[in-house]
């Protein structure tokens, strides 16, 4: 899953971006990940898989991981096509979401680009930018329909909803708040819109106002405003995530209980993602590694296994899939088995969040 991450000057990108490399996760685990500079790999946090190191006495533990981008430098002025400006748009069009970082806390030190710190005017900056790069190739789109549907009556349909985006887009309003059919979106979908992106939008707060972000007048309007999108919002303080990827594990759960905080705000914001975008994890485990792996909600067994290796998509038979709880419950996979707990599912099985599973196959 990669995540890009985007903002105004000044709103605490980079410091949230130095917090997630601190935080990172060991590139030396994640070698299909390319790390380069503007890349921030961590691990998805999952309790149940030192659970599962600790019932199989597993060598080592594998969280599945996600990929933050750094896309600074996405100004006013960026769709415009000025050099870097296109780079970014370009940037975004790679990623899957879009965390736009917005800047919730006052501070006369931190000057804002804008002359005041007014979080919906940010919020629109950065959208007009991407809905005005969407405008322009909606209306290559367009004219490229128009000329085809001479020949082809049956473009009508797709020619209807690109004026519907087009309309939209000149509303000045992201494509992801439009109420589009299934098969609409299927349709929208391939022409890689990124006002169509799914959006996490970041309040960044001051130390003070974390614990009660209600209070925050700006948070509320970037709640009341992400309504409008079917966006996520996650209220965090970049400060205070700089502090915690200084700490260990154990230093980081006191540190936040005393903060009264039950995740970080890094924490929270892979979860938003993995809600938006649909994902859930299921578990593999043995005595040499116990690992996590992404999937999006409503897989099928075989796809499951096909992100493992695309022999095991191939070449599946089955899947001897038990439910984490289950399996804990029994106390070992063997006490599971024994209890009829480990069901033998086939291709049709849609893999649920959690679930333990140990693929057969034909190579
Ligand atoms: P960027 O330009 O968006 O990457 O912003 P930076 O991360 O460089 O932050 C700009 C300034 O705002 C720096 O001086 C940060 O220390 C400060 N800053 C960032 N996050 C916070 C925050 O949560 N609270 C306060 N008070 N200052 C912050």
């Amino acid at each position: 899953m990669k995540l890009g991450i985007v903002g105004l000057p000044n709103v605490g990108k980079s410091t949230l971006f130095n917090a997630i490399t601190k935080a990172g996760a060991e590139s030396a685990n994640y070698p299909f990940c390319t790390i380069e500079p503007n890349v921030g790999v961590v691990s998805v946090p999952d309790k149940r898989l030192e659970v599962l190191r600790k019932m199989y006495d597993s060598k080592r533990v594998l969280p599945t991981a996600i990929e933050f981008y750094d896309i600074a430098g996405l100004v006013k002025g960026a769709s415009k096509g000025e050099g870097l400006g296109n780079k970014f748009l370009g940037n975004i069009r790679e990623v899957e979401s879009i965390v736009h970082v917005v800047r919730c806390f006052e501070d006369e030190n931190v000057v804002h680009v804008d002359g005041s710190v007014g979080p919906l005017r940010d919020i629109e900056t950065i959208n007009l930018e991407l809905i005005f790069s969407d405008l322009e190739l909606i209306d290559r789109r367009i004219q490229k329909a128009r000329k085809m549907l001479k020949g082809d009556k049956s473009l009508q349909k797709e020619l209807d909803l690109l004026e519907r985006i087009k309309e939209t887009l000149e509303e000045g309003k992201s494509i992801r708040a439009l109420d589009l059919t299934e098969d609409e979106e299927k349709m929208v979908q391939e022409y890689t819109l990124l006002s169509f992106k799914p959006i996490i939008y970041v309040a960044n707060v001051s130390e003070d106002d974390l614990l009660d972000s209600e209070a925050n007048k700006m948070v509320a309007e970037v709640r009341e405003h992400a309504k409008t999108e079917n966006a996520e919002v996650v209220v965090i303080c970049a400060k205070i995530e700089s502090e915690i990827s200084e700490l260990d594990d154990e230093e980081k759960e006191q540190f936040l209980s005393e903060l009264g905080l039950s995740e970080s705000g890094l924490d929270k914001l892979i979860h938003a993602g993995y809600r938006l975008l649909g994902l859930m994890s299921f578990l593999t485990a043995g005595p040499q590694e116990v690992r996590a792996w992404t999937i999006t909600v409503g897989s099928k067994a075989p796809q499951a296994a096909g992100k493992i290796h695309t022999d095991f998509e191939k070449g599946f038979i089955r899947a001897e899939t038990v439910s984490f709880d289950d399996l804990v419950t029994a106390g070992s996979m063997a006490a599971a088995k024994e209890k009829g707990l480990v069901r033998l599912e086939g291709k049709e099985y849609v893999v649920k969040d959690g679930d333990v599973i140990l693929f057969r196959f034909n190579v």
